[in-house]
Formats: C-alpha cells, structure tokens, sequence
C-alpha cells in the first residue's frame, strides 16, 4: 500500500484508505478517526503560514511569512513549517530532543520555545532530502463544512489564530523560495 501526503509534505496517508480507485477522496465517515482528524486539520492548515516565520514577522508582518510546506506532530498540536524552517524543525527534532514530544500535545508549544530561545539548525544542516514532490503538486484535502470541522475539535485555540492568519494570507505575493 502506498503512502501519501495530503496537502502538506509530512503527514502520510495510505492512499486506498483515503482514495477511490478513481482518485477521488472518499467521505470522511469511511475514514478511520485518526485519518479523518488529519484531514480535517489539513483542511484548515494547509493554507496557512510557516509557524517559524510567523514567530519571526507576527501578523503586523505576515507578507514576510512563507506558505506552510509540511506538517509534523498531532493534529492540533501541529507544527507547520516552510521549506528553510522545515530543516530547523527537523533539527530540533533529531538533536535538541523534539522527539520526547513525538505524539504529544506538548509539541508545538516546546518547538515555538525553542525557536524563539534563538534555537536553529547549523548552517549547512540537511535535515531531509527534498525528493518529494512540491506542496502544489499534492492532492488537496477535503472540503469541510463548520459542523463536521466542530465535531472534530473541541479545543479552537490554534484554530481561531489560524482563522486571522488565513483571512490576512490571502493576500500575501507568495513565498520567496
Ligand atoms: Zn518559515
């Protein structure tokens, strides 16, 4: 069974659980609940900027922020990154002990942390080989609506933040990449 990733490089999904052999995506309900989050999640991150920017620029500055390219951790507990900050990340992960919050609602919240304690990758640190295609390339998540979304999340923190940050990305030029 093949894996792929959905809207953002990171997350994998076995593609015949999430597709129809016509390639289109099947309804959520036929998706097991760990997938379904995932989805859903996608649907609201996969347009929002780098985490790491967005530590670095604020919504004063969100023209600076680069487009979101990969997620890591739980939904919800998310980070997304963009290219250049996907090597910090990644970093932090590997050497920095990210990794004791593998799966834990700690995630986000100990790499932001690091990150804004001036925590970076070495110059130079390859922290994953850029074979995989490019986000644009990727399938789009699903379409979902407010009350299916509101079944899923309970907790609206993050979402209410990406609410703002979605609504001023818009009209932001593109990545600089
Ligand atoms: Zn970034």
């Amino acid at each position: 069974m093949s894996k792929i990733s959905i809207g953002l490089r990171g997350w994998r999904f076995d593609e015949e659980e999430v597709f129809t052999e016509d390639d289109e995506l099947r309804p959520l309900e036929e998706l097991s609940e760990d997938t379904r989050k995932r989805l859903v999640r996608l649907s609201d991150i996969a347009d929002s900027v780098c985490d790491a920017c967005w530590l670095i620029h604020g919504d004063e500055n969100i023209a600076e922020c680069a487009p979101a390219e990969a997620v890591y951790g739980e939904p919800v507990a998310e980070v997304v990154v963009c290219g250049d900050h996907e090597d910090d990340l990644i970093y932090w992960f590997r050497e920095e002990g990210g990794d004791r919050y593998a799966g834990d609602d700690e995630f986000r919240d100990a790499f932001h942390e690091w990150f804004l304690e001036g925590g970076r990758a070495p110059e130079g640190y390859e922290g994953i080989q850029h074979v995989e295609t490019e986000p644009e390339d990727l399938p789009e998540p699903p379409e979902v609506d407010d009350e299916a979304r509101r079944e899923q999340w309970e907790a609206t923190e993050r979402k209410s933040m990406r609410d703002e940050e979605l609504d001023l990305s818009q009209e932001y030029p593109g990545s600089d990449d």
